[in-house]
């Protein structure tokens, strides 16, 4: 790879397109004749104002988003959001709200939610170590739920939903982390998408959230910090304090890349190629094999075990040797995980199935 880059399949912080990076490089010492960088801008310029009217446009038009949706950058990346949602969309007194389980980010944002309200689990593919997305199809949803609450994408386990869930004309809340802008998104489906952008599109630190109006309130009660309240971020186009300006800027880059690049039909395509190289060698491997259920299998983050602790452990290892990064599973589920977002290159999937594949005929 250029620049003496490696293959880097981490779950985030992780790849950006190299354009893109060489873009920033060549704007660093001076953003278009401004005279300074945009880490040294302030937020309340002419300049910077640009920067972030564009990257909201340019969003709006790669995920089709709705005039009644709000486009809101806002610091503290996903775990912010967890809070957020149940502070904002949980009714003030009575706040009840269901949530699918379906791994390590929903279980956390379960956690959260429980500090302000009431929290239904309405289904759980926890039997079965969360390798695979329960049927919601029928889910028994209260009357007087405020939101049914999913992680459309889970990074650690590697499940993807590929139908939503029926939510019985309830407001669907969607944590998209480890999946935003990997494929199209009907976005008036949801009354609330949120995604950290560290994994799909830029530096870690901050969530993009997208919102319907009507869900904005101004009622929330006293405890929930000025900060905290969607209505603070929507009132001021995300500029109430001083926002991540960097992150702005980098996420903003990626838009336009993506824009130019055929829009998010064509990242799908690129995506389904990609994991489909990793997914057919694991199939047939005798050596590895996946850990999700095939219809619910993620494109972006793919988690696979050897025959043992100790094999994933040397695997892991003979992988660094040979210049690719990060494939250790997480601590708590173990094994070996491959995080393959919109940025890796599908030479860096072959380059790894290739090795697996070698790695296996010596070591089976
Ligand atoms: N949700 C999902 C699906 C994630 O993968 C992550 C981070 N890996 C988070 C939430 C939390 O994001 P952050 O680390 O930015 O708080």
């Amino acid at each position: 790879m250029k620049y003496g880059r490696t293959y880097n399949f981490s779950a985030g912080p992780a790849m950006m397109p190299e354009p893109v990076l060489e873009e920033i490089q060549s704007e660093m010492m001076n953003y278009r004749g401004s005279g300074m960088c945009v880490m040294e801008m302030s937020h309340r310029s002419k300049v910077f104002q640009q920067i972030r009217d564009e990257a909201e446009a340019d969003l709006r038009k790669l995920m089709g988003i709705p005039d009644n949706y709000k486009v809101l950058f806002v610091q503290g990346g996903g775990t912010v959001q967890f809070a957020m949602v149940a502070m904002n969309l949980m009714k003030n007194e009575g706040g009840k709200a269901c949530y699918v389980e379906t791994g390590a980010w929903s279980k956390k944002a379960i956690k959260e939610a429980q500090k302000y309200g009431e929290v239904k689990i309405v289904a759980s593919s926890a039997d079965k170590n969360f390798s695979y997305i329960p049927d919601c199809s029928d889910l028994d949803i209260p009357d007087d739920a405020d939101y049914v609450y999913i992680c459309e994408n889970e990074t650690i386990n590697g499940t993807t939903y590929y139908e939503l869930p029926n939510t019985k004309g309830k407001v669907l809340v969607a944590d998209q982390s480890s999946m935003f802008l990997s494929r199209p998104c009907d976005v008036s489906k949801y009354g609330l998408i949120w995604a950290g952008v560290q994994k799909n599109v830029g530096p870690a630190g901050m969530a993009v959230v997208i919102i319907r109006e009507d869900l904005i309130r101004d009622d929330l009660p006293k405890f929930v910090p000025t900060y905290l309240s969607y209505k603070t971020h929507a009132d001021n186009d995300s500029l109430y304090n001083t926002p991540n300006c960097w992150a702005i800027y980098c996420c903003g880059k990626v838009f336009k890349y993506l824009l130019d690049n055929g829009g998010l039909e064509a990242m799908n395509k690129r995506n389904e190629e990609k994991a489909a190289i990793l997914y057919d060698f694991l199939d047939n491997s005798k050596y590895f094999k996946g850990a999700v259920v095939k219809k619910d299998r993620s494109l972006m983050n793919v988690p696979f075990v050897s025959p043992s602790k100790d094999e994933d452990a040397a695997v892991v290892a003979a992988s660094k040797a040979a210049g690719f990064d990060n494939l250790k599973g997480h601590k708590s589920v173990g094994g070996l995980r491959a995080s393959i977002y919109n940025a890796m290159p599908k030479d860096g999937v072959e380059a790894l199935v290739d090795f697996l594949r070698k790695y296996e005929e010596e070591h089976a």
